[in-house]
């Protein structure tokens, strides 16, 4: 037998593998509507509503880095990505069970703010921790939280679901994530620099980084969009597909694509790109579009309406309409703001744990 690294693969490539393996086991489950596949699992349980059901991963060195993340945020964060999920099948979130298995050097204070950071966020949601597994860890602390919310059937949202002319539309802002982190990758170096060197940390540097707080806020402390789902219901919108943002818009419209069996053209000058991230961008002579496109972290939904709840959805001043789905030989377009077509489906892919 040889062994193929899981690079040549690429993270989707891998999950596809072990979901081919898992596949027998639905037969176990006959209440189970969505397995593998989508933002979170979706079952039947009797009751009137439906059960979501997800979980997230948060590993040090991965997913954050302890000189750049304080414990509170990082507790927030492994909520808000979950509720991320729960949100994109338009459900709302109940409970959560959180793992950690953390480093013997870590103090029980720094467990106790992440647990803060936890259960502030879960208030805000509405949610209660409700169980979870601790352990030792010998390389680096690691955060897993699975959640379950739920949803009235009639309004259960898939990634799968857009149809030919609907309208394509994104909640709040994007890039803001990735122009955080180069920032905070970028002040870790001068920290590192400054140890090595057994200078004292120079506080300037925290008031430096003033002028960049939205866009630190928006990596380090993510929202959920609860509030748009809240929209929906109050409005009585069921949009046709919906993902939440987390590995850049490029793949998570290509995701809703494959899944829905259609094409889209999107417009880049409808992009809400987050303008603190454009002149961070500028900063680091890098370009904040393709941060918006494959930066990813930006946790904003995704999602498609038909094109007569245009009004609708116009009303809501945090939604953008960027483009509508097409014909699927059509494929995945951008056209940018000079009226050329760019196919995204060849451009660079969104985050990928194993591919460089
Ligand atoms: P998201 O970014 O929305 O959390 P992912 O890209 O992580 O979604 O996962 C895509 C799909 O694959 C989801 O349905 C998820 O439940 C499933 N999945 C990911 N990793 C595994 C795994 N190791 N075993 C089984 N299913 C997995
Ligand atoms: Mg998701």
């Amino acid at each position: 037998m040889s062994f193929k690294p899981i690079s040549e693969i690429g993270e989707f490539g891998l999950i596809e593998r072990v979901s081919a393996i898992a596949a027998p086991s639905l037969k176990n489950a006959p209440g189970l509507m969505e397995g593998i596949g989508d933002d979170c699992a979706v079952y039947r349980t009797g009751g009137p509503a439906l059960q979501v059901a997800t979980t997230d991963l948060l590993v040090e060195h991965v997913h954050f880095d302890l000189l750049t993340t304080p414990m509170h945020h990082l507790g927030s964060k492994s909520i808000s990505v979950n509720v991320s999920d729960v949100c994109a099948m338009n459900a709302e979130p109940r409970y959560a069970l959180v793992s950690i298995a953390v480093p013997r050097k870590v103090p029980v204070e720094m467990v106790e703010e992440l647990y803060r950071g936890m259960v502030h966020a879960a208030s805000r949601y509405g949610l209660a921790i409700a169980g979870g597994d601790t352990s030792s860890s010998p390389s680096g602390l690691t955060i897993s939280v699975t959640m379950i919310g739920e949803t009235a059937e009639h309004r259960l949202t898939l990634r799968k679901g857009a149809m030919p002319g609907d309208l394509v539309c994104v909640t709040g802002t994007l890039g803001g994530s990735t122009a955080g982190l180069k920032v905070l990758l970028r002040e870790r170096a001068t920290m590192i620099e400054q140890l090595r060197n057994n200078e004292p940390y120079n506080k300037d540097v925290m008031a430096e980084l003033q002028e960049y707080t939205g866009a630190i806020r928006h990596h380090l402390l993510p929202e959920a969009r609860l509030d748009t789902i809240r929209f929906f219901r109050d409005n009585d919108i069921v949009p046709t597909s919906m993902i939440d943002i987390s590995d850049g818009l490029t793949s998570d419209i290509g995701h809703i694509c494959r899944r829905s069996g259609v094409g889209a053209l999107i417009e880049e000058g409808r992009i809400p790109v987050l303008p603190e991230a454009r002149s961070i961008a500028e900063e680091f002579q890098e370009d904040a579009l393709s941060w918006a496109l494959s930066g990813g972290e930006d946790y904003q939904l995704l999602f498609t309406v038909p094109k007569g709840l245009y009004d609708d959805i116009a009303a809501n001043r945090d939604i953008s309409i960027i483009g509508r789905i097409t014909e699927p030989e059509e494929g995945l377009l951008l056209t940018d703001i000079y009226g050329m077509t760019i196919d995204l489906a060849d451009s660079g892919k969104g985050f990928d744990h194993f591919t460089p």
